[in-house]
């Protein structure tokens, strides 16, 4: 196999760009000797809850304790149940077990891969106390259907938002639709940090006092604990060096936005889906994921040894994890999101990635499908 010349997603051509400015945001911690909350994570919960429209975020270790801690500010616990997709990271529904809940999955789109509402009204029972959605790499799931069903069933909704930072429906942005909206920081997210981080955003004000709470040990008041918590904070140095970087998200988003186009004018006519796009929602293509039905992969292989990376974002649906292996599930049961494991494959897709890097990615996989 040859070297990668196109990889799959390249940091170095971001930070490369902005280095002086992330250099200056650490020296000014470093010179604070203050690195565990304080002004930086406040004032970069202040700049994310403007960005995403709402009253409140919360800075925590990362986007799988966001979810988890907002799960449990929403009263979830042991005996309830929680409707999530299959087709997801395993965060989406590790949050629902670490919080002694049952997750409870629903078949996805085939064609957005985001859970499909009507699949959820069918799995609702008496114990069912939250749906969490995730818009899944970076497109927005339908989450104005998914509100419709919660507000007629009393459930909480619970966005995962980890790969849609910027995301619409309808110009409003995810994370502002449900009780609580959680973003992740990882580094290959929209907005990634030198580490790992996360953050809850949320309009409700109570939720907001609790995620408070639990990701400082579950009190208000030092040694004085009201809740069972963690130890679950933004460092200071993240938060500064994130601050620095969302100032330049909307450009990278838009650069997103403008490779995904080029895909599109050199894939378009050949035998594979792309994803698709309309005038009522952003994508904000954290992925680019294509779908090659019997052939998929094949043309993982065949990129390899062309020197393009590419990545399969799910090759194992949730229900069929072994973690879950208790749950009862077996294969059959979401044949959507079943078919779909078989089939994506992500293509390169980063801020600064040339043009002739997308033609190089085309012309690798045109090489394959004559
Ligand atoms: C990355 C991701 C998470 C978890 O975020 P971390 O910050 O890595 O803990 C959760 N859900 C989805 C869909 C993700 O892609």
């Amino acid at each position: 196999m040859g070297d990668i010349r196109i990889p799959v997603t390249d940091l170095g051509a971001i930070h490369s760009k902005i280095r002086e400015e992330i250099a200056a945001a650490i020296d000014e911690i470093l010179s604070s000797s203050r690195f565990i909350l304080g002004p930086p994570v406040a004032d970069f919960e202040k700049e994310m809850a403007g960005y995403v429209d709402t009253e409140h975020a919360i800075g925590v270790a990362s986007g799988t304790d966001a979810l988890a801690i907002a799960l449990q500010a929403c009263g979830v616990g042991p005996g309830d149940e929680v409707i999530t997709t299959p087709f997801s990271f395993i965060a989406s529904s590790e949050c629902i077990v670490r919080c002694g809940a049952k997750p409870v999955f629903a078949d996805i789109d085939p064609q957005t891969y985001n859970i499909d509402p009507a699949q959820i009204e069918e799995k609702i029972t008496p114990k069912t106390v939250a749906v969490l959605p995730v818009h899944l790499y970076g497109r927005p799931a339908e989450i104005e259907a998914i509100m419709d069903i919660a507000e007629r069933h009393d459930l909480k909704v619970v966005e995962d938002c980890a790969q849609a930072l910027g995301a619409e429906y309808k110009g409003q942005r995810v994370g502002s639709f449900g009780v609580a909206g959680c973003l992740s920081f990882f580094p290959a997210k929209i907005l990634g940090a030198l580490g790992d981080g996360g953050m809850i955003t949320t309009n409700d004000a109570e939720v907001a006092q609790r995620c408070r709470t639990i990701r400082a040990h579950g009190g208000r008041v030092k040694y004085h604990y009201e809740v069972h918590g963690l130890n679950s904070r933004l460092d200071a140095l993240q938060a500064a060096v994130l601050s620095v970087k969302l100032k330049h998200v909307d450009g990278w988003i838009d650069q997103r936005i403008s490779i995904a186009g080029e895909y599109e004018k050199v894939l378009g006519s050949l035998p594979m889906e792309l994803p698709r796009t309309a005038d009522n929602f952003r994508h904000v293509f954290n992925y680019y994921t294509i779908a090659v039905p019997d052939r998929r992969d094949e043309l993982h292989k065949h990129l390899a040894e062309s020197g393009v990376g590419s990545a399969i974002y799910y090759p194992l649906s949730l229900h069929l994890q072994e973690a879950y292996s208790y749950l009862g599930y077996k294969r059959g049961d979401f044949p959507n999101s079943e078919k779909a494991e078989g089939e994506v494959l992500s293509l390169p897709m980063y801020p600064g990635m040339k043009k002739e890097d997308v033609e190089g990615v085309a012309e690798a996989v045109m090489t394959f499908l004559v």
